[in-house]
């Protein structure tokens, strides 16, 4: 009987995706006859940005036996409660998108924004931010993992982190190569391709060293060296729904303890991020060339630094889209190479997560199943929609009249299912979330109440909670919230105390 067990796993490119799928791998598959090596080129280097993550990163960390604290330290990295949009609906406007819950359950079985809408209409006061904790927290610079209190706020305290990207592929790196995983330093020069039926035979290095694979996984930024250069799958363009396409980044001085969320300041043609991490702050403008040039893009962005710089500025070019096909024979593509969404909600470094879960529930053989392919495909392409769809929320629903920039996002068609999750929102405050997608009833809560998207309805099963009644009920429970808030370390006084880095002033 032959061996059809995919034995031989090259990974190209040793970014955060390169590494991350390799110390996935690795902690699957140790000493259970696979080899894994990764080639990587430090001529090329990595896109060097991508700092702000999402909750679920948590989950991939305890899956391979990371130590928060040490993972933490060893990246320079912060704690994250949420995002602040600063001048998204109007200029001078702001609004948090904290991670975590609002309120707390009712019993009706409604989701508890319903109530609060209700005494909305009533006309009572009471602004929806109040009941975050991690906005409360996050207001107030302070932050703590959650806490095993029945029944508190604190036992839901949901978090993410702020790091350098680059510590974190050094970080998996190590714990990658202790599992045997190969790194191959060197620049694939080129792909060799099965006469038979078109799948990858092997690539080959400047140096003239050939690696065969039973699978590769293409990590090797936008450029997809395998899955588009190679095997030519094709790029489903999504610039007239975000029709961003440059950032510029740079580095800063910190200039004070870091805030345990990231900043998304909008500009005339795109936004400016601020991500404050142990030893410095990350920031960059991410913009529309068809309204701005590089140079003012650059200008704008040195000019709204609160610190100073410390490296020049980085420029990078974009194409907002997917890949048409992420698995095509046998090559993967994960993190860049599969695609680009913009930085705006942190999602490519959770992308990357989700392609690196999917390979390995639906692992294959040598055979490759057309089916699991084609499940892979469909999903990721579900996945990639669903926070393209998000992104889009954020520039449509704005009311900026000060640029062509910001009325063209306003006035342009929008995919079908999320007008339809506007108008749910709308007419009758209805917000579902579809099957595993991402982004939760906080989250469209909190963009489209942020920018003025207000629903002109509630559940009519809110009806059946007197006014006054709940708005004592929902009074307390803001007291709670504040409570718990103001009960916790500040951010700084919890990094010193649990994960200080060497650079920790
Ligand atoms: P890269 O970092 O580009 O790595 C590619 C690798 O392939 C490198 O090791 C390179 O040497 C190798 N390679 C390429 N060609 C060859 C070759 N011929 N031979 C050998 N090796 C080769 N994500 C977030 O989650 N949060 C953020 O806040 C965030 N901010 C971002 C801001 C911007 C402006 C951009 C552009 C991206 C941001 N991202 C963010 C995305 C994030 O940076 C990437 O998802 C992440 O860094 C993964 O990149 P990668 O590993 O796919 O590609």
């Amino acid at each position: 009987m032959t061996d059809e067990q995919v034995r031989e796993i090259v990974i190209v490119g040793g970014g955060t995706a390169g590494w991350m799928t390799a110390a996935a791998l690795a902690k699957s598959f140790y000493k259970k006859g696979r080899r894994i090596r990764l080639v990587e080129s430090d001529e090329i280097g990595t896109v060097g940005v991508g700092e702000a993550t999402i909750p679920a990163i948590r989950t991939f960390n305890e899956v391979l036996g990371i130590d928060e604290n040490a993972f933490v330290r060893a990246t320079k990295g912060t704690f994250k409660l949420g995002i602040e949009f600063v001048n998204w609906g109007n200029i001078g406007e702001k609004y948090i998108h904290p991670f975590g819950v609002y309120g707390s359950p009712m019993a009706d079985n409604i989701p508890f924004h319903h109530y609060w809408l209700k005494l909305r209409d009533a006309g009572y006061d009471r602004p929806l931010s109040s009941f975050s904790l991690a906005i409360a927290a996050a207001k107030r610079g302070r932050f703590s993992r959650p806490q095993n209190i029945p029944n508190s706020p604190l036992a839901q305290m949901a978090y993410a982190f702020q790091f350098d990207a680059g510590l974190y592929a050094k970080f998996l790196r190590e714990f990658a190569e202790k599992r045997e995983v190969q790194r191959i330093e060197g620049k694939v020069d080129s792909v060799a391709l099965s006469q038979t039926d078109g799948s990858i035979e092997s690539v080959t290095l400047a140096s003239g060293q050939v690696i065969h694979g039973d699978l590769f996984i293409d990590c090797t930024g936008f450029r997809g060296l395998l899955i588009e250069e190679a095997l030519q799958t094709g790029y489903e363009d999504w610039s007239h729904w975000l029709p961003c396409d440059r950032a510029v980044a740079v580095p800063c001085e910190s200039n004070g303890p870091p805030i345990p969320y990231t900043r998304a300041t909008a500009h005339t043609a795109g936004w400016q991020w601020r991500i404050p991490l142990q030893h410095r702050t990350g920031n960059g403008h991410v913009y529309c060339s068809k309204y701005m040039t590089d140079n003012e893009a650059t200008n704008i962005l040195l000019k709204n630094l609160d610190g100073k710089p410390i490296a020049d500025p980085k420029p990078l070019r974009f194409k907002t889209g997917r890949r048409k096909a992420f698995w095509h024979k046998n090559c993967v593509a994960i993190g860049l190479s599969s695609g680009f969404l913009e930085p705006l909600e942190s999602t490519s470094i959770h992308l990357i997560q989700t392609g690196i879960t999917k390979l390995l529930s639906l692992f294959p053989d040598k055979r490759f199943s057309q089916s699991l392919v084609e499940r892979y495909n469909k999903i990721t392409a579900w996945e990639y929609e669903r926070v393209r769809d998000f992104l889009i929320l954020h520039y449509k629903v704005n009311q900026r009249t000060d640029s062509d920039f910001w009325i063209q996002c306003r006035n342009m068609p929008i995919p079908d299912e999320l007008q339809n999750k506007l108008d749910l929102y709308i007419t009758g405050g209805h917000i579902f979330r579809d099957n595993e997608e991402l982004f939760g009833i906080p989250s469209w809560l909190a963009v489209m109440e942020g920018q003025n998207a207000h629903a002109t309805g509630h559940h009519p099963l809110a009806e059946s909670r007197e006014a006054e009644r709940l708005h004592q009920h929902l009074t307390k429970m803001q007291q709670v919230i504040a409570h718990c808030a103001e009960s916790l370390p500040t951010h700084a006084d919890f990094i010193s105390r649990h994960c200080a880095s060497e650079s920790w002033p």
